[in-house]
């Protein structure tokens, strides 16, 4: 190895070494066990397929996950197919068809939200689930369909040990400041505004 080389490696050992000193103080530093909230906000395409990556980890220790979603697309969506096929131990509850962006129906709307909310209601209630997913759940609260000191109650008072996430362009400073992450997903570019069709897999 010539000196260059050995030079750059010690280098790259001491650059990792300090790094993992860093990381481990933070790991030691963390000492609070239990469920997280966590908001993921933004733009750009990742909100949801997000959610349903942690509804996959959860579910690869065994834990008990629910979803609700507050907007039922007119296209079914490939999680969607998965965990009413393959997962009948997920609990999926989905905002009835009256609502679409297209239904114009502002009481009709209202009243299916709050049909919703109950379902979410059971579940954030419930401490034998390990994980609550309330997908898209931002704009309940951008329409006013749903109180929102309501909902930032249910989120706040869930059993302890129970996680939660939230999807949704916007939600507002007071769900933000009461989640423990929150994420805002940047809209650098997407497909879609280059003439790209939709992709089954990738984007439903
Ligand atoms: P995904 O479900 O793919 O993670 P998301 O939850 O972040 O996306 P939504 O606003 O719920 O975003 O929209 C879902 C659909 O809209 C997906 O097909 C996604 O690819 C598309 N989409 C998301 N963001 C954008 C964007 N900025 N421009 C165009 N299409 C978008
Ligand atoms: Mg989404």
């Amino acid at each position: 190895m010539s000196d260059d080389q050995q030079k750059k490696n010690a280098r790259h050992k001491a650059a990792m070494q300090k790094q993992k000193a860093k990381v481990d103080s933070h790991i030691a530093a963390a000492d609070t066990e239990r469920g997280v909230a966590v908001l993921l906000t933004g733009n750009g395409k990742g909100k949801s397929s997000s959610a349903f990556g942690m509804v996959m980890r959860a579910l690869g220790y065994g834990q008990k996950v629910g979803v609700v979603q507050f907007i039922k697309g007119a296209q079914l969506s490939g999680e969607e197919l998965y965990i009413k096929h393959q997962c009948p131990q997920v609990t999926l509850y989905q905002m009835g068809t009256g609502f679409t962006w297209n239904t114009q129906d502002r009481t009709g709307d209202m009243a299916e939200a709050e049909k919703t909310w109950v379902e979410a209601v059971n579940m954030l209630t419930d401490a034998s689930y390990d994980l609550v997913v309330l997908d898209e759940l931002t704009y309940m609260l951008a329409y006013k369909y749903l109180d929102e000191q309501k909902v930032l109650d249910a989120i706040g008072q869930r059993p302890p040990e129970q996680s939660v996430v939230v999807t949704g362009r916007g939600g507002g400073s007071a769900l933000q400041a009461l989640m423990d992450t929150v994420s805002e997903v940047k809209d650098v570019k997407h497909a879609f505004k280059a003439g790209i069709k939709a992709r089954k897999g990738v984007d439903f």
